[in-house]
């Protein structure tokens, strides 16, 4: 006989939430205020630098935008084009790096303090907690038939919700799309393909996993929770119960005889991932140390010592001395020194980059020709590529022979972010000791801004 329907749905939530809906209590210390910190230095400026303006060559742009269309990167005074795309592997491979670095100093400190998915189930829990009420409140209402009141305040929550997720994918299609172009043609709804698809998408993916999934995407989905253990090693400092100063816990402590772990499972109903500390390292842990305020709290009511929960390596926890200097943790030291290499890296590379790219090609078709005057001409074929942000007469010259010259036009207009081809032809007089081909060289200097300039290689070919 087959299982009815509602009996095979909780049989597959079960699959990946195991203990219902986790509701928080609210807790405050330390760790409560950097993590509020974390949330408003980073919501301010993804919600605030969109709407930043720059002003450069006379013309008012998005500060910061990446126009797909136009395959540009604006970054404030910095347009990057598809040929800087070394930057930006440098800039990947850094934050990969750092991400690594960070966690073998700390362990996931980045989910507890930074990661999207954190940030935002905070700010969503925060909301469902000013309509629902606190932790008990809403777990009372969880378990209660629907009644007007539930309703009320459930339609009032996912409504919220909904706004913000509608808002937060307008400003992150805001990155793509001129923010102050993309607003005024949302409430029409005429919008691209493209802008109508991530505008859908993202609102729906923010309100599923902030609102709904929660802290079953930092147990469930997260990769890097799963990986995370290759970069821990015996040094990295973990959220973890100090095991030998609680245990044996006791309700009713007896400062001697028990631990100082009161069992009173508040560290439990603080954590957003509804683990027990207690129980060891968990790859569902966070590194939030929400339960370190917690446990905290209590300490200083029973008056013991802070600290039975705290940041500790695995050294430490053992009684053990730990290592100083970089050089006794291998793992942290490798970390720091490729960050330091591709930090140079990049700055080197960000400090060589031109905004003119030229390729000479001489025309091999036709190698020379020898005019009625007595010179020997060649042709060329120079392409220019500008990447600056506007519009460049660029001149050229060119020297490495006596008498050489460029016949005909030697100023050319180019279009930002454009590969401009040009024709050009080089005499030089026909002199009797040399021979063969020449090195000479083109000067490509730009009128509007002398320091573009490029000094490319070429060849000469004579008789
Ligand atoms: S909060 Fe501290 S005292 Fe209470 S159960 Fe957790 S570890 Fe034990
Ligand atoms: S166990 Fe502590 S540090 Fe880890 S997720 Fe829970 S509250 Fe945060």
């Amino acid at each position: 006989m087959s299982k009815p329907v509602s009996k095979v749905r909780e049989a597959k939530l079960e699959l990946y939430r195991k203990k219902g809906k986790i509701h928080a209590k609210a807790v405050s210390g330390h760790f409560n205020t950097i993590r509020w910190s974390m949330v408003w230095l980073t919501q301010i400026i993804f919600y605030g630098a969109c709407w930043l303006s720059w002003d450069a060559n006379g013309l008012t742009r998005q500060a910061i935008l990446l126009d797909i269309a136009h395959e540009k990167l604006y970054l404030f005074g910095l347009v990057l084009w598809p040929q800087d795309a070394l930057l930006l592997a440098i800039a990947l491979i850094l934050a990969a790096t750092g991400l690594f670095f960070v966690t073998a100093l700390a362990g996931r400190m980045f989910c507890g303090f930074a990661c999207p998915q954190t940030v935002y189930t905070a700010i969503f829990t925060w909301i469902e907690a000013k309509v629902e009420g606190d932790h008990l409140a809403r777990l009372k209402l969880d378990q209660s038939p629907m009644n007007l009141r539930k309703l009320l305040l459930r339609t009032t929550k996912h409504c919220i919700w909904a706004l913000l997720a509608i808002w937060t994918a307008i400003t992150f299609v805001g990155y793509f799309t001129p923010i102050r172009q993309l607003l005024p043609t949302i409430p029409t709804w005429s919008v691209g393909p493209w802008e109508g698809f991530w505008l859908i998408f993202y609102a729906a993916f923010t309100y599923a996993q902030a609102g709904l999934a929660r802290e079953a995407v930092c147990q469930h989905m997260c990769p890097y929770s799963r990986f995370q253990g290759v970069m821990f090693d015996n040094t990295t400092q973990t959220v973890s119960y100090d095991a030998q100063r609680g245990e044996p816990r006791n309700a009713k402590r007896q400062a001697g005889n028990t631990g100082d772990c009161i069992d009173c499972g508040i560290c439990v109903q603080v954590c957003p991932t509804g683990i027990d500390i207690r129980d060891g390292l968990q790859y569902q842990c966070i590194n939030c140390g929400l339960c370190i305020d917690a446990c905290d709290e209590v300490m200083v009511k029973i008056g013991a010592p802070p600290k039975l929960i705290k940041f500790a390596s695995e050294l430490e926890l053992a009684g053990q001395p730990a290592p100083r200097g970089f050089l006794s943790r291998p793992r942290v030291a490798v970390y720091a020194t490729l960050l330091v290499v591709f930090s140079g890296l990049g700055a080197w590379t960000l400090s060589q980059r031109s905004l003119l790219l030229v390729d000479v090609l001489r025309d091999r078709g036709a190698l020379l020709r020898e005019t009625s005057d007595g010179r020997i001409e060649n042709a060329y074929t120079l392409k220019l590529m500008n990447l600056a942000d506007v519009e460049h007469d660029f001149s050229i010259e060119v020297d490495g022979l006596p008498g050489i010259t460029i016949e005909g036009e030697r100023e050319f207009s180019t279009e930002s972010g454009s590969i401009h081809p040009i024709s050009v032809t080089v005499s030089a007089p026909l002199e009797g000791e040399r021979s063969g081909l020449q090195p000479i060289h083109f000067r490509i200097t730009s009128k509007q801004n002398p320091a573009i300039s490029v000094l490319e290689k070429s060849t000469f070919a004579l008789p």
